[in-house]
């Protein structure tokens, strides 16, 4: 049973007031509000547990490093990695990107390969193939979605032509909500041997996520929208790819041996870790999986989804309104564009008088507001904590920007 308002009192941000009006936090695709006991936990290893982690012989430092440690484990349950050796920490999704790009793509791509993304891709998932392209000759074929947002999984596996080595693709889109099916793609990929890695950004805060049965190569999620701190993160890859990459950022912790003239690596998932990481950042991380665990990801999707479904029938009142993306099961996210606006930043800032928290721009998708036509939209990204009176008083500062715009 979901009681959303046991859940509510769970984040204490949630109670604030903004210009004057109860805050709607609207913003969860950007980043999600902390619940208290990710603040505590915070609290106590920085006053009680802290010390840095896999080098001191020390009490602290070897409570610091089990309770860091045991998060690789509780990663692995949450996406369902057949071991918790497939988890590599880093800063976020960004930063695992990159890690593949770096440490697994740059090796073995050469001019003329390709690399598969969609046309929604997030800029994390864009620039650092980018990279390849400028710096090795990849090339980046793109696959547009139709107009409702839906990616055809077909049109896919269609661009894969033997010079492709990879596909890189969102699960979930943070401007459009659509879902996509990874599987079905992954499964036809492989069979051609070429590897996926699926952003998980957004889709791992909505719904279970599970590695084994997508079949994925690298899935890569972001704490700080998990609910868990900023500058915590991990990324699945799987053993067989985890054994083909190479480290790209070098220090400590990520070396068994350094001598004038040689190193010697540390093993798989330490040889992608340099330097001192996230500590109380990834525990933080593992306390707020647990929390969102101990809620269940069933019933987080369940209530998110019936969330969605008032929402889509709440805007589909407001003629004015064009919401993009509007595929039926997709994420409680709606980025629009108003009638007679001026600019989405316009309407945010109306929103925010009445303390509704949205965020207003491109949302680091440049290829897809090309694609839609548009400078930019607005987006109401919902997450476990928001609820259908929220979305009232949406609707309200909705029809008071229109108003004032029309
Ligand atoms: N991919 C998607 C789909 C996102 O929504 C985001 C964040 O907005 C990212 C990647 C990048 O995540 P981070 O900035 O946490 O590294």
């Amino acid at each position: 049973m979901y009681d959303i308002e046991t859940v509510r009192a769970q984040f204490p941000i949630l109670s604030r007031e903004v210009n004057g009006k109860p805050l709607v936090y609207l913003d969860n695709g950007a980043s999600a509000q902390k619940p208290q006991v990710v603040i505590d936990a915070i609290t106590q290893s920085y006053s009680h547990e802290y010390a840095n982690v896999h080098r001191g012989l020390h009490y602290l430092s070897n409570l610091a490093t089990d309770k860091y440690e045991a998060v690789r484990g509780k990663v692995a349950t949450f996406l369902n990695a057949a071991s918790e050796d497939e988890i590599v920490f880093n800063s976020g999704t960004t930063e695992g990107i990159n890690a593949v790009a770096y440490g697994w793509a740059m090796p073995r791509m050469e001019a003329g390969d390709e690399i598969i993304l969609s046309v929604m891709e997030h800029h994390a998932n864009i620039v650092p193939w980018h990279f390849l392209r400028e710096r090795q000759g990849v090339v980046i074929k793109w696959v547009d979605v139709d107009s409702t947002g839906a990616l055809d999984p077909q049109a896919v596996i269609d661009a894969i032509t033997p010079k492709t080595k990879l596909i890189a693709i969102t699960h979930l889109s943070n401007v459009l909500g659509t879902k996509v099916d990874v599987k079905t793609i992954t499964t036809a990929a492989h069979a051609k041997g070429v590897a996926v890695l699926v952003d998980g950004s957004q889709a791992a805060v909505h719904m279970p996520v599970d590695v084994q049965d997508i079949g994925c190569d690298f899935y890569a999620v972001t704490g700080h929208k998990l609910y868990g701190p900023s500058g915590s993160g991990a990324i699945y890859i799987k053993a067989d790819r985890l054994r083909e990459m190479r480290p790209f950022i070098g220090g400590g912790d990520m070396i068994k041996e350094v001598t004038k003239d040689s190193v010697i690596y540390n093993d798989p998932p330490m040889i992608l870790e340099a330097g001192t990481p996230g500590i109380v950042q990834t525990i933080g991380l593992g306390v707020a999986l647990d929390f969102m665990m101990g809620l269940g990801m069933d019933n987080i999707a369940a209530y998110e989804n019936k969330l969605r479904d008032y929402a889509v029938s709440k805007l589909s009142g407001l003629n004015w309104i064009q919401v993009q993306g509007t595929t039926p099961d997709k994420g409680a996210i709606f980025s629009f564009t108003m009638d007679g606006a001026a600019h989405a930043h316009d309407i945010s800032t109306i929103l925010d008088k009445k303390g509704v928290a949205v965020r207003a721009g491109q949302h680091c998708t440049g290829p897809l507001m090309e694609y839609m036509g548009l400078p930019a939209t607005c987006r109401a990204s919902m997450g476990l904590y928001n609820t259908e009176a929220e979305v009232d008083v949406l609707i309200d500062a909705l029809e008071l920007a229109h108003d004032l715009f029309a």
